[in-house]
């Protein structure tokens, strides 16, 4: 699904952000991507996005190299990427409906199909009938559902999470990682970035660890106890 072969990072002003970084997400797997804060890791999400580009090495999506790709199909590979931030993002003078809606909109669907897909996402979130409501009346898990409810409801084969709990306490948190699983039993791959170590401690999902723009050797399913 992600494929990385000797990426390097190393912004303008020469901030070496990542350095000769392998790894691989397999199509339909949910892993977690860790490191302290400043690691890289966002880095890492933006690489994928092309929020950023790589300085060096090999950015593969599908068996596609994206270094090269050229700015009018950037929005196409978009599309194929839920991305889910730690501050969601909401429009806050919208509707949950119209937040949720917005990328469909984009994509030129009909009326009907919206309605229904929007439905379906609040379904799927738990926030069903809170369609009307503005994200200020929500709690900030609620608000958070929204944000995740945006970035599936066009069904992309591909989730990231940049730091998805990181406002949430850790009941709630677990409530948003089993989200997350239910998306990934229905085949969607998800990567999700948090600095959160007890919560990874608690699943059983792969682990890729960066250190100082370095991914750790020997990624590891049971990462709970691992140092960074
Ligand atoms: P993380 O998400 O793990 O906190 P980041 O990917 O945000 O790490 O940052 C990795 C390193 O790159 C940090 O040293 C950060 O300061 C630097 N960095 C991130 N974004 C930029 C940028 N746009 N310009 C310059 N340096 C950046
Ligand atoms: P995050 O929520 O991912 O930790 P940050 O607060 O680290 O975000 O960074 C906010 C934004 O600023 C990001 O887009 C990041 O790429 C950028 N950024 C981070 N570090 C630097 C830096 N040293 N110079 C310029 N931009 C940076």
């Amino acid at each position: 699904m992600i494929q990385f072969e000797q990426v390097s990072k190393i912004y303008a002003g020469g901030q070496k952000a990542l350095m000769d970084v392998n790894f691989h997400l397999r199509q339909g797997e949910m892993a977690f991507l860790t490191g302290h804060s400043g690691a890289g890791k966002s880095t890492l999400l933006k690489l994928i996005t092309v929020i950023e580009r790589a300085t060096a090495g090999k950015v593969s999506i599908n068996g596609h190299n994206i270094a090269n790709v050229g700015p009018k199909h950037v929005p196409y590979l978009r599309r194929n990427i839920g991305v889910i931030f730690q501050n969601h993002h909401l429009l806050m003078d919208k509707t949950v409906f119209d937040n949720i809606a917005l990328p469909l909109v984009i994509e030129g669907f009909t009326h009907g199909e919206i309605r229904k897909r929007v439905a379906g996402a609040l379904d799927m979130v738990g926030l069903y009938g809170k369609e009307r409501h503005l994200p200020i009346m929500l709690s900030g898990g609620e608000q958070q559902r929204v944000g995740i409810a945006r970035a599936i409801v066009n069904k992309p084969p591909l989730l990231l999470a940049d730091e998805p709990t990181g406002n949430l306490d850790p009941k709630l948190s677990m409530d948003i990682l089993r989200l997350f699983e239910a998306f990934n039993d229905s085949g969607t791959s998800v990567l999700i970035a948090t600095h959160d170590l007890g919560l990874i401690a608690r699943m059983k999902y792969r682990t890729f660890t960066l250190r100082e723009g370095r991914m750790l050797g020997g990624e590891s399913s049971t990462a709970g106890g691992e140092t960074i």
